[in-house]
C-alpha cells in the first residue's frame, strides 16, 4: 500500500513522458505531412476572420478520414453509435481497413456492425484481383470513389456548421492544449500528480481572493516552493511543545474570507461511483469536455489515440484515467481528481474507481466526499450486473452513506442503449429506490437522471433528444450537481487534515496533500503530526494549484512543510493542531453495522480497519455488546459471534498506532469502515478510545 512507497527515489519526470510529445506518436504513425497536421491544430485567428473563400468547411472535412469523431459531428447519439460500431469492427479488422472506409460502413449500414463487416469484406473481395493487376488504377479509383462517397458531412453541410457551433463550448480559448489538471489522490504507490494546468474558466475560478488581514503579513510566503531558511531538517522536531507556534497566529475571520473566496461560491467535494464500465469516467470526462476544462485539440488526441489502441469508445475516459495501466486496462485504479465549477458551487470531482480490486482506493476517495454520483448503467443486463450481490453498485452506494454521504444523484447511464425506454429507467429506479431507502438515503435526497456519457445527452444541458424529453423534463446531470447543498464545515474546530500524498518538491521541505477535514491553516504556522508526534512548520499552502496563505476545512490542499524528515510522514497520518492534538491509540471500541456477511464474526477476527486515507490490519479484540437497530438498547451482552445485519459494540485492537476520533466530535474522523478478505464486511463510528 501506499503507506509504505517510496516517495524519495520516485522519479517524477517519467510521468510526464507521454503527456509532453503531443502529436509525435500519432502523427508519425499515421504519416500526416506536416501541413496536414496543422490543420488539426485549431488556431483562433481563422475563427474569428474567416477566409474569403468558404474553405472554413473545407479544411474540416480534411479531418473526416483521420477523426470521424471529432469532425464528423454526427448527432450525439450516432456517434455514440459510430463508436461501438467501430470498435467491433476493429477486434475483428485490426488495423488492416483505413479508418475512413470503416466509418462510411458503418454509417452506410446504421451503425450495425454485423453488416458494415460484410460490407467492407465483401468491398476487399472485390478489390483485391484489381489490385495485384493495376495498382495505379486501383489507387486511383480509391480515391475517386472517397470523393465521390457521401461523406455525411457533405451531405448535411449547413447542418454540421451549425452543429459545430452550437457544440463548441470552448470559443475562448481554443488555441492552446487544455486539460483539466487530474491529480491522482491515492494509493497505487506510483502517481502523485499529473496532468496540465488547467487555465481558469472565467478569471474567477483558481485566482481565490486574498484574505486582507493574511496577505498583509510580509513574513508569509507566497509560494510553496520559497526556500526557507535554515530548514534542512535540523530544527528540533521531535517532543512538540504544545501551545508552541512558530509565528502568532493571525486572526482572520475564516467564514468572512471563505465567503469571499472564489466569488463566493460553496466548495463541494463530489465522487463518482458506480459498477466497473458503468461509465463513470467517459461521462464525467465528457462532462469535463462540455465544460471547456479539455479543449477540442486535446479531446482529438485522446481519440487518436485510443482509436490507435483499439479502444475508440474510452476516448472520453481517457480525461480522467491518466495512468498508461488504467488506459491499457480500461479501468479506473486510483481516484482522479479534478476541478470544475457549476453556477453556483465550486466542485472538486473525484473518479473513484469501480473495480472490486480497488475498493480500498475508492473507500479514500468517498471518505472525502460531500455528495456523489452514482452512475449506473441501463443497457439490458449491464445494469442487473452492477446491481446483484458482487456487483459493485450496492456496495458502493453503501460505502458512500456509512461514509457520510447523504445526497446523491444516480446518473441511470448509456440510455442511448435502450433507446431512451421510460420504462426501463423506471425499472431501474424503482429497484434502486428500494435499496438505497435501505441503505439510509432519504427518498428527497436521491434524484435520478437519465443520461449517455458518450453521446453527452443531459450532462451539462438538457437534453433534446425526442424519445427522452416525451417523458422526461427534469434537471440535466449538471444542474443537479448545482443544486446539491453544500455541507457546513467544522471550521471552528481545532485543525486537522488527513495525509492522503507526501512527496518532494523544489526547494527545501517537502509537500503533504490531503483534505482539511476542521478548522483552517495559515502559512507560518505550525502544525503536528500524528501518529508520529513531530512538529513542522507550514511554509506554503496550494488549493488546486493556486499559492494561499490560508485554506479551510472542505479544501484539498498541499502543505509544503519545513522541520521535519519526510520518512516520518506516510499516507494516513493526520496533521492537527499542536494545542489540540489529535488522539492516537491502538484499541478502541465502535458501534458496528455488519452488512451482508457469510462468516459470522467472532473474537479475533481479522479485519482491515479504513478510514480517511488510513487502511491498517486489525482485530476484532472483544465482541461487548448486541444493539437493538433502532432504539441502540442493548439487547445481549458478551455475543459469541456476530451475525449479518446486526448492530453491536465491538473493541478493535489495530496493530500499529492510528490517530482517531470519537465520531460525537469529528465525525469525518470517527467513522471507519472494516473489510475481510476483498470485501466490506461493517461500517463503523467510534464510541471510546481506550489506548
Ligand atoms: P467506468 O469503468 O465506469 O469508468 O466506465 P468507462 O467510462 O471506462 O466506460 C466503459 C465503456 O462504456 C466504454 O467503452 C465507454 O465508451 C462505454 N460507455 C460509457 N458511457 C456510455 C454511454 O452513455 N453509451 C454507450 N453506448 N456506451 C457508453
Amino acid at each position: 500500500m501506499s503507506r509504505h512507497r517510496n516517495v524519495r527515489g520516485y522519479n517524477y519526470d517519467e510521468d510526464f513522458d507521454d503527456d509532453d510529445v503531443y502529436g509525435q506518436s500519432v502523427d508519425d504513425d499515421y504519416c500526416i505531412s506536416p501541413a496536414t497536421a496543422n490543420q488539426f491544430i485549431y488556431s483562433r485567428q481563422e475563427r474569428q476572420a474567416p477566409r474569403e473563400q468558404p474553405l472554413e468547411e473545407e479544411a474540416y472535412e480534411d479531418d473526416v478520414p483521420m477523426s470521424p469523431t471529432v469532425s464528423l459531428n454526427l448527432d450525439p447519439l450516432d456517434q455514440a453509435k459510430l463508436f461501438s460500431c467501430l470498435d467491433h469492427m476493429r477486434t475483428v479488422l485490426g488495423d488492416a481497413v483505413q479508418d475512413s472506409v470503416l466509418t462510411q460502413a458503418a454509417i452506410s449500414c446504421g451503425f450495425d456492425p454485423q453488416k458494415a463487416l460484410d460490407a467492407v469484406l465483401s468491398e476487399d473481395a472485390k478489390t483485391a484481383p484489381v489490385t495485384k493487376s493495376t495498382n495505379e488504377e486501383t489507387a486511383s479509383a480509391a480515391i475517386a470513389s472517397q470523393e465521390k462517397a457521401p461523406l455525411p458531412q457533405r451531405i448535411k453541410k449547413e447542418a454540421v456548421a451549425e452543429k459545430a457551433k452550437s457544440r463548441d463550448v470552448s470559443h475562448n480559448k481554443l488555441d492552446s492544449e487544455v486539460v483539466p489538471k487530474v491529480a491522482r489522490m491515492t494509493v497505487s504507490g506510483k502517481k502523485q500528480t499529473m496532468g496540465f494546468d488547467v487555465p481558469s474558466v472565467n478569471g474567477v475560478v483558481g485566482t481565490p481572493e486574498r484574505p486582507t488581514a493574511a496577505s498583509a503579513s510580509e513574513a508569509t510566503p507566497k509560494r510553496p516552493e520559497t526556500p526557507s531558511k535554515g530548514s534542512n531538517g535540523d530544527e528540533p522536531s521531535t517532543v512538540p511543545t504544545p501551545g508552541r507556534s512558530g509565528k502568532a497566529r493571525q486572526t482572520i475571520n475564516i467564514k468572512e474570507e471563505l465567503e469571499k473566496r472564489q466569488g463566493g461560491k460553496p466548495l463541494l467535494n463530489l465522487v463518482v461511483i458506480g459498477h466497473v464500465d458503468a461509465g463513470k469516467s467517459t461521462l464525467m470526462g465528457h462532462l469535463l469536455y462540455l465544460l471547456g476544462n479539455v479543449n477540442k485539440r486535446t479531446m482529438h488526441k485522446y481519440e487518436q489515440e485510443s482509436k490507435k489502441a483499439g479502444k475508440a469508445s474510452f476516448a472520453y475516459a481517457w480525461v480522467l484515467d491518466e495512468t498508461g495501466e488504467e488506459r491499457d486496462r480500461g479501468v479506473t485504479m486510483d481516484v482522479g481528481m479534478t476541478k470544475f465549477e457549476t453556477d453556483s458551487k465550486v466542485v472538486t470531482l473525484m473518479d473513484a474507481p469501480g473495480h472490486k480490486d480497488f475498493i480500498p482506493n475508492m473507500i479514500t476517495g468517498a471518505a472525502q466526499a460531500d455528495v456523489a454520483v452514482l452512475v449506473v448503467d441501463a443497457s439490458r443486463g449491464e445494469f442487473e450486473a452492477g446491481f446483484e450481490a458482487g456487483g459493485q453498485t450496492r456496495e458502493h452506494a453503501l460505502l458512500v452513506r456509512s461514509l457520510g454521504v447523504t445526497q446523491l444523484a444516480v446518473a441511470v447511464n448509456k440510455m442511448d442503449q435502450v433507446n431512451w425506454q421510460q420504462q426501463r429507467f423506471q425499472d431501474i429506479t424503482s429497484k434502486l429506490g428500494h435499496f438505497l431507502k435501505q441503505a439510509g438515503f432519504k427518498d428527497s435526497d436521491v434524484y435520478y437522471i437519465p443520461s449517455s456519457g458518450l453521446s453527452g445527452e443531459n450532462l451539462t444541458t438538457r437534453s433534446s433528444v425526442s424519445e427522452l424529453t416525451s417523458w422526461y423534463s427534469g434537471p440535466s446531470l449538471m444542474e443537479q450537481i448545482d443544486a446539491f447543498k453544500a455541507p457546513q464545515r467544522s471550521l471552528e474546530k481545532p485543525f486537522r487534515l488527513c495525509v492522503s500524498d507526501v512527496f518532494k518538491d523544489q526547494g527545501s521541505g517537502f509537500c503533504v496533500s490531503g483534505k482539511i477535514e476542521a478548522g483552517y491553516i495559515q502559512t507560518g504556522e505550525r502544525i503536528l503530526a500524528m501518529p508520529p508526534n513531530e512538529t513542522c512548520t507550514v511554509k506554503g499552502i496550494t488549493l488546486h494549484d493556486e499559492p494561499l496563505d490560508w485554506a479551510a476545512a472542505g479544501d484539498h490542499v498541499s502543505l509544503t512543510v519545513t522541520g521535519m524528515d519526510i520518512i516520518k510522514i506516510n499516507v494516513g497520518y493526520v496533521f492537527c493542531d499542536p494545542k489540540e492534538p489529535v488522539r492516537v491509540c491502538t484499541r478502541f471500541r465502535a458501534r458496528i453495522l455488519l452488512f451482508n456477511i457469510e462468516v459470522p464474526i467472532t473474537q479475533g477476527f481479522p479485519v482491515l480497519l479504513h478510514y480517511q486515507t488510513v487502511s491498517e490490519p486489525a482485530t476484532i479484540r472483544k465482541l461487548i455488546s448486541v444493539l437493538h437497530k433502532s432504539s441502540g438498547d442493548v439487547i445481549k451482552k458478551k455475543p459469541k459471534c456476530l451475525s449479518k445485519g446486526m448492530n453491536a459494540i465491538v473493541e478493535i485492537q489495530t496493530q500499529r498506532p492510528v490517530a482517531l476520533e470519537l465520531y460525537k466530535d469529528y465525525k469525518e474522523l470517527g467513522r471507519f469502515m472494516l473489510r475481510y478478505v476483498g470485501s466490506t464486511i461493517a461500517a463503523g463510528v467510534v464510541t471510546e478510545i481506550k489506548e
